[in-house]
């Protein structure tokens, strides 16, 4: 393996720069050209890379987003647009590819596998969790700190004011975002699209845990059936007489800011295996992080098999309210 084209695809997550980084020093520490294309699949197709050295991914691994860029590019869906890219990763002698993304990215990667016969390797980068075969995914931990220092600043004034918040957070068709940080910022209620949602008993529920506190949050998952927070509001406020309510949509300062150590050490990690995953001849796998054990997935089954919150995290919320 001589030449490495990395991209990073879809939306953003704090942590891609430190998997740059981290595919960029390894292939150059053993002998590979890495290849950075910007804008995802979009620039691949318009041959816009550069031929990365080690200055490029300096001071780079505390920087939220990502310095390759990233763009979704429904041309690349199109046999036209991926004979384009197949160009431009000919022209410049590719032998391997990695692609940091999310599901839609890797079947990309495995489809343009197919077309070129070239070996490809995804990394597993979004915030949402939503990703198959991986406990983590690169930015989701970082994410997740910043919902929750949103929520602590939130309850202050939710306090002072004695009302009642519903938050929405992101994390598209998963619940992930929304269980774990409804754990970790103690809130009275979670929405996740993995429960149906009743608003009628979540009135119910937000009375007997409001008599004694005032600044109760409600985190609803952006996908929930019921609605956004917007929605859910809606609903609520005629069910919720002699209560005063808010929403708040924290939306895209969660995709932002510096990745924490958690992502910074996952996305290392994972840059340094998906180098070493090509090497060893492997092709169309997904890595996976399980702990501190590392292993891959086939894109086909990562694809095709839903990644769903951990609703047993349920319990915990209920387990924990303060009913009177
Ligand atoms: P995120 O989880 O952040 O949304 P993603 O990788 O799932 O990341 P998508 O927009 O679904 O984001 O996909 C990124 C890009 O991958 C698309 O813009 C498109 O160029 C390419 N892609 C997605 N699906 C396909 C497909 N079926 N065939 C070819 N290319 C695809």
């Amino acid at each position: 393996m001589k030449k490495i084209a990395l991209i990073t695809s879809g939306g953003d997550a704090p942590g891609m720069n430190a998997c740059v980084r981290a595919v960029v020093k390894t292939c150059i520490g053993k002998g590979i050209t890495p290849v950075g294309y910007f804008d995802g699949y979009h620039g691949m197709m318009n041959n816009r890379f550069k031929e990365m050295t080690s200055d490029d991914v300096v001071n780079i691994i505390q920087r939220g987003g990502t310095i390759l860029g990233t763009a979704r590019s429904k041309e690349f869906r199109t046999v036209e647009g991926r004979q384009k890219a197949i160009q431009s990763l000919k022209q410049n002698d590719i032998d391997g590819f990695i692609c940091i993304g999310g599901d839609g990215s890797f079947t990309g990667a495995s489809i343009l596998a197919d077309e070129m016969n070239i070996p490809v390797i995804g990394i597993p980068g979004t915030i949402d969790n939503d990703i198959y075969g991986t406990d983590r995914t690169i930015g989701f931990d970082t994410a997740m700190n910043t919902v929750v220092d949103a929520i602590d600043k939130i309850k202050d004034t939710a306090g002072s004011h004695h009302r009642i918040f519903l938050v929405e957070v992101m994390g598209r068709d998963a619940g992930f975002i929304a269980l774990e940080t409804a754990i970790a910022s103690g809130a009275a209620s979670v929405l996740i699209p993995e429960e149906r949602s009743n608003i009628e008993l979540l009135a119910k529920d937000l009375k007997s845990q409001g008599k004694r506190r005032s600044n109760l949050i409600v985190i609803v998952a952006e996908g929930d059936d019921a609605g956004g927070a917007k929605e859910i509001y809606e609903k609520l406020t005629p069910l919720m007489e002699g209560y005063t309510m808010r929403y708040s949509i924290l939306g895209h300062i969660q995709r932002g800011g510096r990745p924490s150590a958690f992502d910074r050490i996952l996305a290392t990690r994972m840059g340094v295996f998906a180098v070493d995953s090509l090497i060893n001849g492997e092709s169309k796998k997904v890595i996976g992080a399980n702990g501190d054990n590392l292993h891959l997935t086939s894109i086909s089954e990562a694809v095709k098999t839903e990644s769903v919150a951990n609703v047993e995290h349920l319990k915990i919320i209920k387990a924990l309210k303060t009913v009177i």
